[in-house]
């Protein structure tokens, strides 16, 4: 079975500003956030195959886990709604009323709301607590927060039918920001399968504070001989996930004097604001043509 989600292909937008012209090196983004109106940026990919599976059960129920601004309990609630799929989404914290415009689309899109206290919350994986919410909800398929398990690498490899290269001659590099490493495995994993010649570099910015973390994340989840050159950058998380600093913000707004693409500083900002500190330091070489990877986050 393929779901068929109409969706736009994605649009390719270059960026032109002195740094890159200085170093003569070509960045164009692959705007993967403007595919469809809600299951949009990188939360789809992981999302399609999840789908599928469940919708091949008696009782098509997926459950998940996120905090209160999760882009992916915002796409699964979406997913649900499309393709008559019911959602539990079990939120991190307690449900503020009014809900905040992320959880209140999602209970729009007929997603039911659980709060999960911080405490329970670390039991997510626990066989125990999920027997628990088996016994409360009845049978689910559960997603694991971010969307990160095994099928949701497998989807996100079809994010490389879409790549588009302006160059032959130029070395390739292909950018993207990563939470949980699901797309960037999947990434790599596809880019393996493809042998697209020339093979591009992968370079995943880190949007957590946790060092080493997602790189363990990553090899743990491709298979030994896995042929494309990637690497973790961990140093732009600008003080962990969802946290800002001053030089994240002046970069956004240094970005947005050379393009009118929307970048958000939880995900895509930290991406942009790394790929132009690797070319400034020449650590992506000049002469090089950049893909990022724009994976959504803004609604
Ligand atoms: C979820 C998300 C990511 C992170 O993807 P992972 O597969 O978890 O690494 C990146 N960008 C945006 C906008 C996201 O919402």
């Amino acid at each position: 079975m393929s779901l068929h989600l109409s969706s736009l292909p994605p649009r390719l937008d270059s960026i032109d500003c002195p740094l890159l012209r200085q170093h003569d090196v070509v960045l164009n983004v692959l705007r993967l956030d403007l595919m469809h109106p809600h299951l949009h940026g990188n939360k789809w990919f992981k999302l399609q195959p999840n789908v599928e599976y469940a919708l091949a059960q008696q009782m098509p129920t997926i459950l998940s886990f996120g905090g209160a601004y999760s882009n992916h309990l915002y796409a699964l609630a979406a997913a649900g709604k499309q393709f008559g799929l019911r959602t539990i989404g079990m939120v991190r914290g307690e449900l503020v009323q009014p809900l905040n415009p992320v959880l209140g689309f999602a209970q729009q899109q007929g997603m039911e709301l659980v709060a999960v206290s911080r405490t329970e919350y670390r039991r997510k994986s626990e066989p125990e607590f999920i027997e628990q919410l088996r016994q409360r909800f009845g049978a689910f398929h559960l997603v694991p927060e971010g969307g990160g398990n095994e099928l949701g690498v497998t989807g996100c490899t079809q994010i490389v039918r879409l790549l588009e290269w302006q160059s032959t001659e130029r070395p390739r590099y292909i950018g993207l920001a990563c939470g949980t490493g699901t797309t960037l495995a999947g990434v790599v994993i596809g880019l393996h399968a493809t042998r697209s010649q020339p093979l591009p570099t992968v370079l995943g910015v880190g949007v957590v504070n946790a060092p080493g973390y997602l790189r363990q994340e990553v090899a743990r989840r491709l298979p030994l001989a896995c042929v494309p050159t990637w690497s973790m950058l961990e140093d732009y998380h600008g003080g962990g996930y969802g946290k800002t600093s001053p030089a994240l913000q002046a970069f956004l707004t240094e970005f947005s004097r050379y393009s009118t693409i929307p970048l958000e500083p939880v995900y895509t900002g930290k991406l942009l604001q790394g790929l132009f500190d690797q070319i400034r330091q020449g650590l992506i070489p000049a002469g090089a043509e950049v893909l990022a990877l724009h994976s959504g986050g803004i609604y």
